[in-house]
């Protein structure tokens, strides 16, 4: 494309005169920006047609990762890396007097997901495309993705997030590749030569219309494609109703705003239910059109439908796509008129699901009634499913109503979407081996006995490409001094680093990256904040969605511990920190809401304090997003990773910041005990409960908070100060709803249980950082574990363990 830097700037200026019409120096950041965004794409375009043409030949199988949410960031910056023309870009335009740093800024920050389980559907695409892999996404194109969060007064504001509003250079329009998505009306059935044949009539057709973006792989010449999903109206009046008619303008107007209304938000939940009609449509809508656009391909190839499941793999990213199962049965038995057996046969050997969660508050269980109405063909499939798997049940267990009935798929009036998803697929995978345990041993122990071989482990992971060598190009630079650059391709090889963990200059070397990290990230929490950071204290970061179990709560009551602490005594000796939060909550979230306000009025009143001055200092960044985590994480010192053992299937937050050198304050849950199992006790920051003993707490009972609050007098100050007037309590009542959730609710994520573990973690903490040789060993050995936690790996082994797919060659 341009291999030198003047090659660039020439053809650069060019497109930039054809682009705009003007001459580059009358262009502003954008200009540059969409310039050079189109340039890239474009030239990838190239070689997005050529691996098409490789799958074609190649005749593979190809994978479909349907998921809701991919939280892809902005793109600009990792696509000239994968392309390979990074530097070349940043020093040619550098020559024409732009900073590439603030080009990157221009683009939109594509927030197409609510953190962790849309995160890895991006970091996954990342290494489907890297590693040659053929392997697409097929997604939403939310006119607005996860909102912007401002802070005013303390309290969490959500303003849209018209991402839109700007042009997305990254995607393509395809019209020509469209479908019809229907719903409502309802299903006819009668016999058509000797078999029973089902009919949707009334249904309201809603147009679903593909926009593809290129997954640029590392190599530049493999491109996948994101295939994002946007919802239209059907514009020809009389045809939208199906068979029903009519051509009332003002009904069309009605159904235009209903059809939009599909594509044009993402549901900003995580980790919580909403039972809502508009989320089964967009779930629906989803499985429809990305199951016939794939079945269209496929029947292009002319092949016998008993290849399918050998050409095609479609896996769900938690429940939510779990609608494919019968959505791929209606078109197996309805338009390509298959039995139910052979149809059966065929999806089950297709589908694969991904459970993220056994949070109950996040299983999706849809009302009957809703499917029924909605999905009126899908609910008669469900409801055969269930019958005939229910039946299997019994000839299995005979006689034991209760294992039937909490196996069932449909039980009282609602779908339980996990065990359709388990029942209708041939893999189910936890997301880290704990995860995968509890899966096993306790939540889906009865699935688990029922399907032997089904269940199996693949631990998250994170692409190192965004998380290290785009977020941190002195360190990438560093290792490959240390070691060459053959681990940035075989990650799992940044484990050479460790013979350099003990070595003096290595380590003066880690430690000054560090130092021009935190001095940047200092600056810019500056530049909003107005206040000074000092970049030789602490940064101890704690950023991820607010939720209950991610216990916020425990940090922040802990700083208030600490400053009382210091307040008893000004001279105090202990390591200046700085308290780095960022977290968005979800909008109907009021105990969440509640405490990013606690964190705030604890920031102002310690921040203002003379007495605590030089030694903590508190900072919530607001609008937690990639692009702000990429900006915090290779800064960061301490990383809080401190759920609810049991709660956190993965994180993956925990394996960024390992990856960048910080040390991990934790609870063993999720991927930690992992990290744990590599570094050991030595290297990370171990606390509280075990998940063991809190499920068995949940089971058995025998916890009670208040006790704790009686004897704990340093946590009994602490509480007492969300409730009494004084300079964090000044608004009546502001905090007796989290003061109640720890007492009268008795504290379900052992926040009080937790407390004396976690202070005593800090004091080590304190004690370990003065010892910086010593901590910087640890800092080298975190970092060579890391690349266990590449992504890349983790898809190795879907595809050879889940999918059975191979590298496609050139
Ligand atoms: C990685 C990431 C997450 C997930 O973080 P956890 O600590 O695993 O919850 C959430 N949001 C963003 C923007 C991320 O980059």
């Amino acid at each position: 494309m341009f291999n030198d830097k003047e090659t660039f700037k020439q053809v650069f200026r060019e497109k930039l005169i054809g682009n705009l019409g003007k001459p580059l120096e009358e262009a502003s950041n954008a200009d540059i920006y969409n310039t050079l965004g189109n340039m890239i794409r474009e030239n990838a375009g190239k070689h997005w047609v050529e691996t098409n043409q490789r799958f074609k030949a190649d005749k593979g199988k190809q994978v479909y990762y349907f998921s809701m949410e991919f939280l892809i960031g902005r793109l600009l910056g990792n696509n000239l890396l994968n392309m390979g023309v990074l530097e070349v870009v940043r020093e040619g335009l550098a020559d024409l007097g732009f900073c590439l740093k603030d080009i990157e800024e221009e683009e939109a920050d594509a927030g197409l997901g609510n953190g962790g389980l849309g995160r890895l559907a991006a970091c996954f695409l990342d290494s489907l495309a890297s590693l040659q892999y053929a392997g697409h996404g097929t997604g939403i194109r939310y006119k607005y993705g996860l909102f912007e969060q401002k802070i005013v007064d303390g309290y969490q504001v959500e303003l849209p997030d018209y991402w839109l509003q700007k042009e997305n250079v990254w995607e393509v329009r395809r019209e020509d590749k469209q479908v019809e998505v229907k719903f409502w009306g309802h299903v006819d059935s009668y016999e058509k030569d000797g078999r029973l044949v089902f009919e949707h009539k009334d249904y309201e057709a809603v147009r679903a219309v593909p926009y593809d973006i290129p997954v640029i792989g590392a190599d530049r010449r493999h491109v996948n494609t994101l295939r994002n999903w946007s919802a239209e109206s059907i514009t020809q009046p009389g045809r939208m109703f199906g068979s029903r008619g009519g051509s009332d303008y003002h009904k069309f107007l009605e159904y235009k705003r209903s059809v939009e209304s599909i594509s044009e938000f993402l549901y900003p939940d995580d980790s919580q239910y909403e039972g809502k009609l508009l989320r089964l449509k967009q779930q629906y809508f989803l499985c429809s059109a990305g199951l016939q656009s794939i079945i269209r391909t496929f029947d292009k190839l002319g092949l016998p439908y008993d290849t399918l499941p050998d050409k095609v793999g479609l896996h769900i990213n938690d429940t939510h796509p779990t609608l494919v199962i019968p959505e791929l049965m209606r078109i197996l038995m309805d338009l390509k008129g298959m039995s139910w057996d052979e149809a059966w046969d065929i999806t089950t050997r297709m589908v694969s699901y991904t459970n993220h969660t056994i949070l109950s508050e996040a299983l999706e269980k849809w009302p009957v009634t809703m499917v029924k109405e909605l999905l009126p063909r899908i609910q008669l499939i469900i409801e055969e499913i269930n019958a005939r798997f229910c039946r299997e049940l019994m000839d299995r267990y005979p006689g034991n109503q209760e294992r039937i009935s909490q196996m069932a798929i449909i039980y009282g009036d609602q779908v339980r979407m996990a065990h359709l998803a388990i029942v209708g697929s041939y893999s189910v995978n936890g997301v880290a081996a704990l995860h995968t345990e509890i899966l096993q041993k306790r939540e889906m122990k009865l699935f688990d006995e029922y399907y032997p071989h089904r269940f199996n482990n693949k631990t998250n992971g994170i692409t190192h490409r965004r998380w290290l060598l785009h977020a941190n190009p002195p360190l990438t630079n560093l290792i490959n001094e240390a070691i060459g650059t053959r681990w940035i391709t075989h990650p799992q090889e940044m484990i050479g680093l460790i013979k350099y963990c003990e070595d003096s200059s290595f380590q003066e070397k880690v430690s000054g990256i560090k130092r021009q990290n935190k001095l940047r990230l200092a600056e810019f929490i500056s530049s909003k904040h107005g206040e000074k950071v000092d970049p030789d204290s602490i940064f101890d970061v704690h950023v991820k969605r607010l939720h209950g179990y991610k216990r916020q709560l425990l940090n922040i009551l802990h700083i208030i511990h600490l400053y009382n602490q210091i307040k008893a005594n000004p001279s105090m000796d202990m390591v200046p920190r700085t308290f780095i939060f960022g977290a968005k909550a979800a909008p109907s979230y009021h105990l969440a809401k509640r405490t990013i306000k606690l964190i705030n009025t604890v920031a102002d009143v310690v921040n203002k304090d003379p007495d605590v001055k030089g030694k903590v200092r508190i900072f919530f960044l607001e609008n937690y997003s990639v692009s702000l985590a990429e900006k915090i994480i290779p800064a960061a010192d301490v990383s809080e990773q401190i759920s609810t053992a049991s709660k956190e299937a993965s994180g993956t937050g925990n394996m960024k910041f390992m990856m960048n050198g910080a040390l991990t304050i934790g609870t063993m849950d999720g991927a930690n005990v992992e990290m744990h199992e590599m570094i050991g006790d030595d290297n990370m920051f171990l606390f509280g409960l075990r998940a063991e003993q809190v499920l068995d707490y949940y089971q058995y009972g025998g916890y009670y908070a208040r006790n704790i609050y009686n004897e704990d007098s340093r946590l009994k100050e602490v509480l007492d100060q969300l409730v009494t007037p004084g300079p964090i309590c000044c608004h009546t009542q502001e905090f007796d709803q989290i003061f109640h959730s720890l007492l009268d609710n008795n504290d379900e994520y052992f926040v009080l249980k937790d407390f004396a573990s976690y202070v005593e973690t800090h004091v080590e903490i304190d004690r370990a950082y003065r010892n910086q040789k010593d901590w910087l060993k640890k800092s080298i050995i975190n970092i060579g574990h890391s690349g266990k936690f590449s992504s890349d790996n983790t898809i190795s082994r879907y595809a050879s363990e889940i999918w059975n797919i191979s590298p496609v060659k050139f």
